[in-house]
């Protein structure tokens, strides 16, 4: 895979870093943990890629492959740290695409120093592969909107300071009714109301909206395009999901490499049984592909190439699906041992699955891939 030089740079310096500094801290879950891994990430300035120049970030505007190289790098050493690093991105997109220059000035510099911790609140709990079906009721009331409704499954619930809120400011319209907001996490109204915990480290939980007064102003875009704000976002960032898969394979078939070479069965090392090398060679070939796609899906976004919802729902859908094995692959040449709770294998076994469901499910980047390869037939 070739990068840019800039981009060659940070793929340099970030696998180091992440393996000095955050290396087995994310075995714990709980929030302080989390704040403290977020913590770590602002003071290295990775949120500085996830937001423009003109508004406290790294680059002239967002490059999907600074974020694919640091999703990567994290996603190999602490999955915890890529959630918090993804999740700021998620928030803060939208704002630098859809927001009015107050708006940016307001909350990107805060999400690019990590002063403020972002979350993407889109899911409600009749509404996630089909998010136009979302009910949150945004009913316009003077100079004012009145948030009323439930979102689900929010990565970032009760850490974020800042939520991008997307509800139904029109009743009859569909995907077409919806609006985005940004919405503080202060505002009178607004309560975590569950966190959930999930089989790997990650914050997250449900929000509610009763009767939550935001001014006008915090309107995100025009009224109507919440959903393709959100759409707009979840393409723009899918190949990072890709990336961030490609991190914990790189783990996995390091720690497969290295079992295979000391575990001796029959009088030799595993590593010389062909059954072994030949899962060896799938790993490494999947690993390799899906890598050259995720990076091609990045470029695509960079340069604005007009198939990007192909080309980045095929990074997601192939590298998830292929890490997926490549780490099951690895947990069975482990054998046994893979199975120890708290062993790296036990660890990615967990850590990887999420990534197949959010930001859109394998069965959804089909579809999306299929509708672009179909077109309307
Ligand atoms: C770790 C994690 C973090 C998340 N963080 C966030 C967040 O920060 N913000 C946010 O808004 N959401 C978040 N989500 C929610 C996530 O986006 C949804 O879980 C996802 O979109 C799927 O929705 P669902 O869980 O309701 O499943 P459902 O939509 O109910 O789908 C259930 C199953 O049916 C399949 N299915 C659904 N429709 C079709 C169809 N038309 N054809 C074929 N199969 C179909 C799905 O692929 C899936 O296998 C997160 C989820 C997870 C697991």
């Amino acid at each position: 895979m070739s990068l840019p030089a800039p981009q060659l740079r940070l793929h340099r310096t970030m696998a180091a870093w992440a393996q000095d500094e955050l290396g087995g801290i994310d075995a714990a879950a709980g929030d302080e943990a989390a704040l403290a891994v977020f913590r770590t990430l602002a003071r290295r300035g990775v949120f500085r890629y996830v937001t423009p120049r003109g508004s406290g970030g790294a680059r002239r505007s967002v490059q999907a492959r600074d974020l694919c190289v640091i999703r990567e790098a994290l996603a190999a050493v602490s999955p915890l740290a890529d959630t918090l690093f993804a999740v700021q991105a998620l928030a803060a997109y939208p704002l630098a695409a859809a927001g009015t220059p107050a708006q940016r000035q307001a909350y990107l510099p805060r999400l690019a120093a990590g002063t403020d911790v972002g979350a993407f609140a889109l899911t409600e709990p009749d509404a996630g592969s089909d998010p136009g079906s979302a009910r949150l009721r945004a009913r316009r009331r003077g100079g004012f909107y009145v948030l009323d409704g439930v979102k689900s499954l929010i990565s970032n619930a009760g850490l974020a300071q800042l939520y991008i809120v997307f509800g139904r400011t029109h009743a009859a319209r569909g995907g077409k009714g919806l609006s985005a907001f940004v919405v503080e996490a202060d505002t009178p109204g607004v309560a975590v109301t569950e966190r959930v915990a999930l089989i790997s480290p990650h914050p997250i939980g449900t929000v509610s909206f009763a009767r939550c007064r935001i001014p006008e102003s915090q309107l995100l875009g025009e009224p109507g395009k919440g959903l393709e704000i959100a759409l707009t976002t979840l393409e723009a960032l899918r190949c990072s999901v890709g990336a961030a898969a490609c991190g914990m394979a790189t783990r996995a078939l390091t720690e497969a490499l290295r079992h295979a070479r000391e575990r001796r069965q029959f009088g030799r090392p595993l590593a010389r049984f062909q059954a072994i090398r030949f899962k060896i060679a799938d790993m490494a070939t999947e690993l390799e592909a899906a890598r050259l796609l995720v990076y091609q899906a990045a470029r695509a976004h960079d340069e604005g190439a007009a198939d990007l919802a192909r080309i980045s729902s095929m990074a997601k859908l192939f590298a998830t699906e292929a890490a997926q094995r490549i780490v099951d692959e690895s947990l069975q040449i482990h054998g046994g041992r893979g199975l120890v709770e708290g062993s790296i294998m036990e660890r990615l076994y967990r850590d990887i699955r999420a990534l197949r469901i959010y930001e859109g499910t394998s069965e959804i980047q089909r579809l999306i891939i299929a509708r672009e390869v179909l077109g309307r037939a």
